[in-house]
């Protein structure tokens, strides 16, 4: 199958039966469910894109296997031009949400892309995880597979591994090995989007490389509806009403689950690294996986920084407050923002470099500084909205009130110097929805958190960037005997002066 419409996407899920529970409840039809159906729309419109005729040959190119267009998000970059193909590619489905939306597919497609094309790190352990490796990278882009993925153990004691905790099975870890595959046992947290055709089961958290933490070292992928896997959702932020009332909670909330694994059993073909604790801990590194990621990332971060300067200036332009020094520096600053996410981007094209596997990958050191800056950044331009919408934010009837009895007087209080009423409620609720709602909330612990813990992030920084150069240099300054300093004798300063 090539490239996927949105109503291929929504008709595999509902050929799939998954265990999602929410609320107490177990889910039988989650394209059906009012906690689900409308991020499944959402992601369905991304896949139309694929086919939609102004944006088709951006967003797909000819698979070498089949011949058929497949979704440019799974493509191996060899040159520059291919990394700029992939983030205008990207860049049009982050659009589609404002970058409100962090599991849009092309997010886990490249670090597939990224995993495969490195297959031999895998193959390392054993010769037959190179090939499912290999193979799942090319049943993901021939199906155009959603992926969702699962990396942190349950935060229950964080001062122990896994081992340790108070049960060896509290953290998603391997049973026992079967002629069949491996049976895992035990939770990971956090699968956002459990409503995803497939998990990726991967190692982030790092492991110490003891006997008792390789039962927790394992890389695969299995589909959601594999027998065992269980998904318990949070409440829904998507409080059911029209996108007049919650424009971007009813369409974009994706869901975040914690993921229990009841003996679950990981076909061998699906296993692509197993009980090597130091392979684990390198491997988003060591493939250039992290580095195709946060190009993903950064990209969507690109356009939710543009997102915010429309809604901020929009705002501002509303209700006259442009003329107000501080309204102008608050914008600037949300500039500042948006200009250095571009400009990271742009750097880690420029300087992309050919990895040991012949994949272009994008420099990671400007991407490193634009992951890390927006955990910092984005909730400064939540505080900015919230600065400059003031009581707005409050004052925002629903669609029942601007179409029921008090219609007319709505229309003549909520007017705004450069916006009818009914056009200012849409914007403020639209603000609201990202500054202050429940969804617009969990968009700031997202991007403070999603990819790693921002301090152990920073630590990452420390220990790995190479800073002797910069340190070499000064001490050479600080050696430096300048010429005048020898032939001018120094000057004598008096005890009275
Ligand atoms: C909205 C949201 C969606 C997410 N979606 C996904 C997803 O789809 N897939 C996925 O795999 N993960 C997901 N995550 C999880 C994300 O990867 C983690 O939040 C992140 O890695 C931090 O881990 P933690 O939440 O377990 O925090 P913890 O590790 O429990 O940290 C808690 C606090 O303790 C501190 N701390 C803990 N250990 C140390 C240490 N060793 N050194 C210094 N400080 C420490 C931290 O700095 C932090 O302040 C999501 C998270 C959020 C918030």
């Amino acid at each position: 199958m090539p490239a996927r419409t949105g109503r291929q996407f929504i008709d595999g899920l509902k050929d799939q039966s998954r265990e999602v529970w929410i609320g107490g409840e177990r889910v039988n039809d989650v394209a059906a469910h009012p906690a689900f159906r409308n991020i499944i729309r959402s992601i369905a419109a991304l896949y139309d894109l694929q086919h939609d005729p102004a944006t088709r040959d951006e967003m797909t190119y000819v698979s070498p296997a089949s011949g058929e267009r497949v979704g440019l998000s799974f493509l191996t970059p060899r040159t520059r031009d291919d990394l700029v193909r992939v983030r205008r590619m990207m860049k049009h489905w982050a659009d589609y949400s404002g970058g409100m939306m962090g599991r849009s597919p092309d997010y886990l497609n490249r670090a597939i892309m990224a995993f495969a094309a490195a297959a031999d790190y895998c193959g390392q352990i054993d010769p037959r995880f190179a090939d499912n490796v290999r193979s799942y990278y090319a049943l993901a882009r021939e199906r155009d597979l959603c992926l969702t993925h699962t990396l942190i153990n349950p935060q229950a004691n964080r001062s122990e591994g896994p081992s340790a905790q108070a049960d060896p099975y509290l953290a998603a870890g391997i049973v026992k090995e079967t002629g069949d595959g491996v049976l895992i046992r035990g939770a990971r947290m956090l699968a956002t989007l459990p409503v995803a055709d497939e998990i990726m089961v991967f190692p982030s958290t790092l492991l110490r490389g003891t006997e008792e933490d390789r039962p927790y070292a394992f890389a695969f992928a299995i589909p959601c509806s594999t027998r065992g896997l269980k998904f318990i959702c949070r409440e829904t932020f998507d409080p059911g009403g029209s996108t007049f009332d919650h424009p971007l909670a009813s369409r974009f909330e994706e869901m975040d689950a914690v993921v229990i694994f009841e003996d679950v059993l990981v076909p061998w073909e699906r296993v692509f690294l197993l009980r090597d604790v130091e392979r684990c801990n390198k491997a988003f590194s060591a493939t250039g996986a992290v580095a195709h990621m946060a190009h993903q990332v950064v990209t969507k971060n690109l356009a939710k920084t543009e997102f915010i300067l429309g809604v901020a200036s929009l705002i501002v332009d509303a209700i006259a407050i442009e003329q107000f020094q501080h309204v102008q520096g608050k914008i600037a600053e949300i500039i500042y923002y948006l200009e250095s996410m571009r400009a990271f981007l742009r750097a880690s094209e420029a300087d992309a470099a050919a990895d040991r596997w012949g994949v272009m990958t994008p420099a990671w050191p400007p991407l490193d500084a634009a992951r890390n800056l927006f955990t910092g950044m984005y909730p400064k331009m939540i505080e900015i909205l919230q600065l400059l919408g003031a009581s707005g934010m409050m004052a925002r009837p629903t669609k029942a009130d601007v179409e029921g009895p008090m219609r007319q007087v709505v229309e003549k209080y909520y007017q705004a110097a450069r916006a009818n009423a009914v056009d200012r409620i849409k914007l403020f609720r639209l603000a609201w929805d990202v500054a202050l709602s429940s969804f617009g909330s969990r968009q700031v612990i997202y991007e403070r958190f999603f990819f790693g813990d921002p301090v152990r992030m920073q630590m990452a920084t420390f220990g790995s960037y190479d800073r002797q150069p910069y340190m070499q240099r000064v001490r050479a300054f600080l050696a430096r005997e300048d010429a005048a300093d020898v032939e001018q004798p120094p000057v004598r300063v008096r005890a009275s002066e």
